[in-house]
């Protein structure tokens, strides 16, 4: 990186204080560097005229070439606004000005040929433009200098402040010429010749003035490729040297209890899937390096055998272990579910929740740091500095989504070196986006149920067709299963969903009335206690209905459940109708999950619908998910930092990234310290990278 490259903005000829502030303010421009990192979002053909007659009402961007023939001023509710009637010989358009009339009426002249460009409004029978990019007809085309011309992320703020996308481009050039175009390459001669990549200086130049379409390709390829490059890298060496720098404690031996469960006890056997992960799992758990694995499996796919079997590890070589879950009810199921397999073994096991009364709290603490207490399952009560153990070798995180990095790393402090971790997680995202997302994990796939599953009928209803629902609710609990209802429960609107489930609750229950039916209810605004009676109620198969919101729609396992009913499923997110249709299909008998909605149903609800209809499997249903909300949102804030890409898109660019992640490796393998001549080039880059962390934010 030349040092020219760090000016601040403000030194660039034709950006004054003024714009300096709105650049920095609006889009993160400081520096001259800054501004060479504004990709365009797209770019139009600006050799394509439109006749007035052609044009239609979804045309975005458009040129049209011909003469303003007269001005009015239309009042309106505040102020005026300045329209003039542009011409052509097909038709007229409406050109509108909200703002700066009296620029306009003095600069612009009637009967002069115009070419004006725009996004066309269709309103009242006629197309308008507002406020329209106008050049005279003969000064655009001596400006034209390529077909394709750049359209620059904007804001409101800018645009409204004149920093238009041609002010924009402009002060581009400028920086151009300042700067000689001279940009220091960032990739290594032989990388670039194996992959045909352009100069860096080229793919500049030709990403903000493209000379032509095959040049404009090829110059987004080397960008993006660089831009991912540089992302894997950096996670693999923070991976690399995490794995030397932090110790973790080896479990020499698979000893007394991994082999008396596995020889004795284990309820089934494992699916080739389990196996694999478990051998992973204890390749890790063996070596010197602590273990820092994410485990992704689909719901029912059997992630909890996985954890035992993984804490028996920790137990054989004289560590304690602990598994945390988001919420109470699954906690508890964790715990009476390992409680039975534990006690066949003579392990000390507990659970400790918000909920845990004082004096057995006390308790556990106690036998906690004595060493008494083997593994103690819970809720985040288990990140309080009051508990502490003696000697934490293994934790376990159910649910990775739900928690937070920070409460990871909360997790690792609880020892004097960090114990070995696994995040479990529902919630499947494509591989090369965990790659890209958990970078700094390694990553387990159970991509294999358990056998025997039947797959579950998933059907969309309407809210009218609730009789037949109903007839069908009836009749699989005359063949003895029970059935789940679930309402929305969204935050904003917690009232009226509580009141749609009251409703729903009272519904239910005179059709189903007592005492030939008996009718479970959760939500949120219970007492932990009075949630944890209702359902194990309905686990022991004393209910036949569970009335519920979302709380349910976490890892809870009761078999004999064959129902899933799901109420306003438009409101759902696809991979919380996933978790929820999750809960069923886990016994021999034939499962089903209802969705219901009303007739009014957005685009995107539609489709949720129709991919829950079309798929069971969660991987599949991640990709939609992830194409209908962007991969920003689907990991929440707190790792959108790495998704913030600055021209590479991880979904649509999931090729180049994968070529990208495959070369870093390759490199880091034949020179892990990157110190061979040729790769001097990727040292410098990365690091200035992580020096100008501001700069090329994108890198976490
Ligand atoms: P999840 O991955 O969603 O946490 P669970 O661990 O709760 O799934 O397992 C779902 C169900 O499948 C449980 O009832 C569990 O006992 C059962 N199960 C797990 N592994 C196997 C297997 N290999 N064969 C048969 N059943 C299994
Ligand atoms: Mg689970």
């Amino acid at each position: 990186m030349s040092a020219k490259l760090q000016t601040p903005i403000d030194y660039l000829k034709g950006v004054g204080p003024n714009r300096a502030g709105l650049l920095r303010k609006e889009l993160g421009i400081h520096t001259y560097q800054d501004l060479i990192n504004l990709f365009p979002n797209r770019y139009i053909d600006r050799t394509q005229y439109y006749k007035i007659k052609g044009l239609q009402r979804n045309n975005a961007d458009v040129q049209v070439i011909g003469k303003i023939i007269g001005f009015k001023e239309v009042a309106q509710k505040r102020g005026k606004r300045l329209v003039a009637t542009f011409q052509d010989d097909t038709g007229t358009i409406e050109l509108v000005w909200f703002r700066g009339q009296k620029w306009i009426r003095e600069n612009l002249k009637l009967n002069k040929t115009y070419v004006a460009f725009g996004k066309t409004n269709w309103y009242g029978g006629k197309f308008s433009m507002a406020h329209p990019e106008l050049e005279v007809q003969e000064a655009h085309e001596k400006n034209l200098r390529s077909a394709m011309q750049p359209v620059y992320p904007s804001t409101e703020k800018l645009s409204n402040s004149g920093i238009t996308n041609r002010v924009i481009s402009k002060i581009m050039q400028q920086l151009f010429i300042e700067t000689n175009g001279k940009f220091v390459e960032t990739l290594p001669e032989n990388l670039r010749s194996e992959l045909k990549l352009i100069s860096k200086k080229s793919a500049l130049f030709n990403v903000h003035f493209p000379k032509s379409q095959e040049l404009l390709s090829r110059a987004q390829f080397r960008l993006k490729f660089e831009e991912l490059f540089y992302i894997q890298l950096q996670l693999i060496i923070k991976n690399l040297v995490h794995k030397s720098k932090i110790k973790g404690f080896p479990f020499e031996q698979v000893g007394y209890y991994f082999n008396t469960f596995f020889k004795e006890h284990l309820p089934f056997d494992l699916t080739n899937a389990q196996k694999r992960v478990l051998k992973e799992i204890r390749s890790d758990l063996g070596s010197n390096a602590q273990m820092n694995r994410l485990l992704q499996g689909d719901v029912g796919s059997g992630k909890t055998i996985v954890a035992l079997m993984s804490m028996l590890m920790a137990l054989d070589n004289g560590f304690q272990a602990c598994l945390m879950a988001p919420t109470e009810i699954l906690s508890v199921q964790h715990y009476s579910g390992l409680n039975e397999l534990c006690k066949q073994l003579n392990i000390n096991i507990e659970i400790l929740t918000g909920s845990t009364k004082t004096s057995k709290r006390k308790e556990i603490h106690k036998i906690l740091e004595n060493g008494e207490l083997q593994i103690l399952i819970g809720t985040h009560a288990l990140l309080e500095d009051k508990v502490k153990f003696k000697n934490l070798g293994l934790a376990i995180i159910d649910e990775q989504h739900r928690f937070g990095v920070a409460q990871r790393s909360k997790l690792w402090r609880k020892n004097t070196s960090p114990p070995h971790v696994l995040v479990m997680t529902a919630t499947p995202i494509p591989r090369t986006l965990a790659m890209s997302v958990y970078g700094d994990l390694d990553i387990s796939i159970i991509d294999e149920l358990p056998p025997g599953r039947k797959s579950i009928k998933t059907v969309h209803r309407y809210d009218k067709n609730r009789l037949n629902v109903f007839r069908f609710i009836r009749d699989e609990i005359s063949k003895g299963r029970q059935i789940y209802i679930v309402y929305p429960l969204i935050q904003e609107s917690e009232n009226m969903d509580y009141k749609d489930l009251m409703d729903g609750y009272e519904s239910i229950a005179r059709d189903f009335p007592t005492p030939d039916y008996q009718i479970s209810i959760v939500h949120g605004k219970m007492k932990p206690a009075d949630k944890d009676y209702e359902m194990q109620r309905f686990i022991k198969g004393e209910t036949q209905i569970m009335v519920a919101t979302t709380v349910i729609e976490v890892g809870v396992n009761v078999p004999n459940a064959s129902v899933m009913i799901i109420e306003s499923a438009e409101r759902f997110g696809l991979s919380q109708l996933h978790q929820l249709r999750g809960r069923v299909g886990r016994g021999a008998e034939q499962s089903y999950c209802i969705l219901m909605t009303s007739y009014k149903l957005s685009n995107d609800s539609k489709t949720r619908l129709e991919t829950m209809v079309k798929t069971n499997d969660g991987f599949e249903i991640a990709e939609v998910d992830l194409r209908l909300r962007g991969p920003g949102d689907l990991m929440g804030t707190q790792q959108s930092g790495v998704l913030n890409l600055k021209i590479a898109d991880i979904i649509k660019d999931n090729d180049i990234l994968q070529l990208a992640r495959y070369h870093s490796k390759n490199i880091l393998k034949l020179d892990p310290t990157l110190s061979n001549t040729d790769n001097k080039v990727i040292l410098d880059t990365y690091r200035s990278l992580s020096k100008y962390k501001n700069i090329w934010n994108y890198i976490s």
